[in-house]
């Protein structure tokens, strides 16, 4: 079997902290180089790598042993596989994984699962981060290819690549040693604080507290997208698997920080994900970002169940970023990026396809809506519950489709000043007024000037409402 080992023990400087001895390193298996001569049945080697050699009868490949190519992995070791499949299919062809400290006693086999927030523009199969004991020293893979219809398009594995990382000298987080309070950019006259949490120096970020992309992206926050992470759902070390998330988006993923905005574990604590401050644009929904803050909570909750600690962390923050960016938590308005329009709380699977933040975390949004605003209600500055659906109904834009003149309608109980705003479809602000709305029905006339045809996001905005209207322009 051709394959070689790439490793990379790094001693990389902390920003505030002492030498982190982190440490990458891969192993790589060129299957269209070499012909498979493990244990086998029904899949041969052909120059586009391994493949099955009837589709009506299930095969599998088993590797020899293989060592795990770290030196000394502390407190765990994660693993991101990464597959190359041809014609790849969900359920068509899986990879399995065991471990063994002794090559006696093998772990049970492990299926690796597809990574749910990954780039759907990205040609490999990257698989869901795994969590191994640092005491393994040796790994076997399995490749199983399921029985498909003969006429379907052959699957074929050509590479893998099985990338380990020790993310070495990081000390476990509590409450009392998480240094947090504020993030650049942040609206300070809103009420609501952010809750305390743990800076990108305090999990040993190796950018420490600066951004790790070289030119972050910005954009107007009008969703909050929670997330689970699929991993494990126990650690006595939650800000080494922060750390060892950031290594397998930035080094495994390419991209340029970890994807989420800000990342939960089950005993509360609040992680900074991206850096570069508020409104930061993260990598979470399915390549469309934009008008986004993603939220990850540590676990897998298709089978665990979220903890009290997490969610009321998750309250904080959504209450916060409500606040911050003038979000109604219980509403919902059109997502220019994605095309939908969502809940300004929702899911990953709400706007893209996946079970994410699974079946035992997707029912509890609308209850946490609901105690999100009461919390808002209490803590925003200088402001009384008002129902929103009382103070401005019947919000209109007509005629739309137009051409960048139209007229914005809606009837008011009270008197309320806001701004309305025009977005284009990367969340640019393009026009911006200030509206005085006074009781009774009103009539606006909002001239754009010339725009290219497209769609458009209008958003109109007092202290105590938001909303938001799809706005098309076409001048054909
Ligand atoms: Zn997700």
């Amino acid at each position: 079997m051709g394959w070689v080992f790439i490793s990379s023990p790094g001693f990389i400087l902390g920003q505030d902290g002492p030498p982190i001895n982190s440490e990458n390193s891969s192993v790589q298996i060129d299957f269209t180089q070499s012909p498979a001569s493990n244990d086998q049945a029904n899949v041969v080697s052909t120059s586009q790598g391994l493949m099955p050699l009837r589709q009506d009868v299930e095969g599998y490949y088993v590797s020899g042993i293989e060592s795990i190519p770290l030196i000394n992995s502390q407190p765990f070791m994660a693993l991101t596989p990464v597959a190359h499949i041809n014609n790849y299919h969900p359920g068509v062809v899986s990879i399995l994984l065991r471990f063994s400290s002794d090559q006696v006693v093998w772990s049970n086999w492990q299926k690796v699962e597809k990574f749910h927030d990954d780039d759907p523009a990205q040609p490999a199969f990257i698989g869901n981060m795994i969590i191994a004991d640092s005491t393994y020293n040796y790994f076997s893979y399995m490749i199983e290819f399921k029985q498909v219809p003969p006429t379907s398009p052959i699957a074929s594995v050509s590479h893998l690549q099985f990338n380990f990382f020790s993310p070495g000298n990081v000390t476990p987080l509590t409450a009392s040693t998480i240094s947090g309070t504020t993030i650049a950019g942040m609206n300070s006259e809103c009420g609501c604080d952010l809750p305390a949490f743990a800076t990108r120096a305090d999990w040993n970020c190796p950018d420490g507290n600066n951004p790790s992309c070289a030119s972050p992206d910005y954009s107007q926050v009008s969703h909050q997208i929670v997330h689970h992470s699929a991993g494990i759902n126990s650690s006595n070390n939650w800000a080494a698997v922060v750390l060892s998330i950031w290594d397998s988006h930035v080094n495994i993923n390419g991209w340029c920080d970890i994807g989420y905005n800000w990342i939960i574990d089950p005993n509360g604590i609040i992680y900074e994900g991206r850096g570069g401050g508020n409104n930061v644009k993260g990598a979470h929904f399915c390549g469309k970002n934009t008008g986004t803050m993603g939220i990850c909570m540590l676990g897998n909750f298709e089978n665990a169940t979220p903890s009290p600690e997490a969610l009321a962390s998750l309250n904080k923050l959504l209450t916060w970023k409500s606040c911050d960016a003038n979000i109604s938590p219980t509403g919902s308005s059109y997502h220019m990026s994605s095309s939908q329009t969502l809940m300004t709380i929702s899911g990953h699977r709400d706007g893209c396809a996946t079970v994410c933040p699974g079946g035992n975390l997707y029912p509890l949004l609308p209850s946490i809506r609901t105690q999100v605003k009461a919390q808002l209600d209490q803590c925003k500055n200088g402001s009384t519950h008002i129902d929103e659906d009382l103070i401005v109904s019947n919000f209109r834009v007509f005629p739309n489709p137009n051409q960048g003149t139209f007229q914005v309608y809606w009837e008011s109980e009270q008197f309320q000043q806001g701004d309305i705003v025009v977005y284009n479809s990367l969340g640019q602000e393009l026009h911006r007024e200030i509206v005085q709305i006074y009781p009774g029905i009103y009539q606006k006339i909002i001239r754009l000037g010339n725009l290219p045809d497209g769609v458009y996001q209008l958003r109109m905005k007092t202290p105590n409402f938001d909303l938001n209207k799809k706005l098309i322009v076409d001048t054909h």
